[in-house]
C-alpha cells in the first residue's frame, strides 16, 4: 500500500533529453522547485539514461513514494504508465506530468501547465482524479492508439524532428502535408466490437479506413482533438475512424478541422465506444501508441478502468 501524496516521497523521472535538451534544463528546475517546497528528504531525481528505462524506474520505486512525475513528453508518460501498471493496484503512486516533450497529449488532457514553475505549484496542490489505461496486445497506453493516416503523420513528423531537430506545429504539418497529397492510402480492417455500447453492429467485416483511432483521452498528434468527448474515467475507449473516398484536399480540410473537434458531422468521420475491441488489418499500417510506434496486424485493445490515480491542472 503506497503512502498518500501528501505524506510520502515525491519522486521526479526526468528524460533530459527531452525536446532536444530542453529537458535537463527544465528538470533542474523542477527539481530545485520541488526540493524548496517539500525538502531534500521527501524529494528525489532519477534521470532515464536509455528508451524504455522509465518503465524501469517506476516499476522500481520504493513503497515509501506517493507521488511520481514524469517530467518529458508523451513517450516517457507512456514508460511510467507500464512501469506503474507492472505494480499491484495499491502500490501505484499517484501519477503527474510536467510536459516538456515534443508531444504533451496527456498533460493536456490533465489541463497541466506548460511553464514548470506552475506546473510544480499546481502538481502540489495535490487535486487527482482516477483515470483509465488503455491496453494493447499487453502493453499500456495513457492516451492514444492510432493506426494509418495520422500514425504516418506522427512516426514522419519524429523522423523528420530527429534530422532536422526542428519542431512545433509548422514541422507536423509539412509532414501532414506530405502524407496526404504523396502518401494518402486506405487500410483495410476489421473491428469486432466486444464491451459495445447497446445498438452497435455485432457482426464485424472488413471496411476501409484513413485512419483509426482508439483514445482514452481526447487528443493526439499534438492537441488534435480526434474524439472530443472522450472521457479518462468512463471505463469505455473512444474510437474513431475515416472512411473513403476523400480527397487529398478535403482530407486536409478534415485534419484541419480536427485540431478544434470540428470533424465530427462529417459522413467520413465514424465514432463508438468499447470498453474492448479487436482490430485486424490486411496489411501492417503505421501505428503509434502515446507517439512510439506499434507494429503487427492483430490487436486485441482494451480499458483497464479506474487504473491511476493522476494530478490534474487548473484548466
Ligand atoms: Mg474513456
Amino acid at each position: 500500500m503506497v503512502p498518500s501524496i501528501e505524506e510520502g516521497r515525491i519522486v521526479l523521472i526526468a528524460n533530459p533529453v527531452s525536446k532536444s535538451g530542453r529537458g535537463a534544463v527544465a528538470a533542474s528546475e523542477a527539481a530545485r522547485l520541488l526540493r524548496e517546497r517539500v525538502g531534500d528528504g521527501r524529494f528525489e531525481m532519477l534521470t532515464t539514461a536509455w528508451a524504455g528505462h522509465g518503465e524501469s524506474l517506476a516499476r522500481e520505486l520504493g513503497p515509501d513514494v506517493g507521488c511520481v512525475i514524469a517530467l518529458g513528453g508523451d513517450g516517457l508518460v507512456n514508460e511510467v504508465v507500464n512501469g506503474l501498471m507492472a505494480r499491484a493496484p495499491q502500490d501505484r503512486p499517484v501519477l503527474a506530468v510536467i510536459p516538456v516533450g515534443s508531444g504533451n497529449d496527456y498533460a493536456e488532457t490533465l489541463g497541466m501547465a506548460y511553464s514548470v514553475p506552475t506546473a510544480v505549484t499546481e502538481i502540489l496542490r495535490f487535486q487527482t482524479v482516477r483515470a483509465d489505461v488503455g491496453r494493447v496486445n499487453g502493453r499500456y497506453f495513457a492516451e492514444t492508439l492510432s493506426f494509418g493516416l495520422d500514425a504516418a503523420i506522427a512516426l514522419d513528423t519524429m523522423d523528420r524532428r530527429q534530422k532536422s531537430g526542428r519542431a512545433g506545429t509548422m514541422l507536423y504539418l509539412e509532414s501532414a502535408v506530405d502524407q496526404l497529397f504523396h502518401h494518402l492510402q486506405v487500410f483495410s480492417f476489421k473491428m469486432d466490437v466486444l464491451g459495445a455500447e447497446p445498438g452497435c453492429a455485432p457482426h464485424p467485416e472488413w471496411d476501409d479506413a484513413y485512419l483509426v483511432a482508439v483514445q482514452v483521452g481526447p487528443t493526439y498528434g499534438g492537441h488534435f482533438r480526434i474524439t472530443p468527448k472522450a472521457r479518462l474515467d468512463d471505463g469505455l475507449l473512444d474510437i474513431c475512424w475515416a472512411t473513403p473516398e476523400l480527397s487529398s484536399m478535403r482530407a486536409l480540410a478534415l485534419l484541419l478541422r480536427a485540431r478544434g473537434g470540428k470533424h465530427t458531422g462529417s459522413d467520413h468521420i465514424h465514432f463508438r465506444r468499447a470498453s474492448s475491441l479487436v482490430l485486424d488489418f490486411e496489411e501492417e499500417p503505421p501505428a503509434q501508441m502515446d507517439g512510439e510506434p506499434v507494429h503487427g496486424t492483430h490487436f486485441l485493445i482494451d480499458c483497464v478502468p479506474d487504473a491511476l490515480t493522476v494530478v490534474v491542472g487548473q484548466r
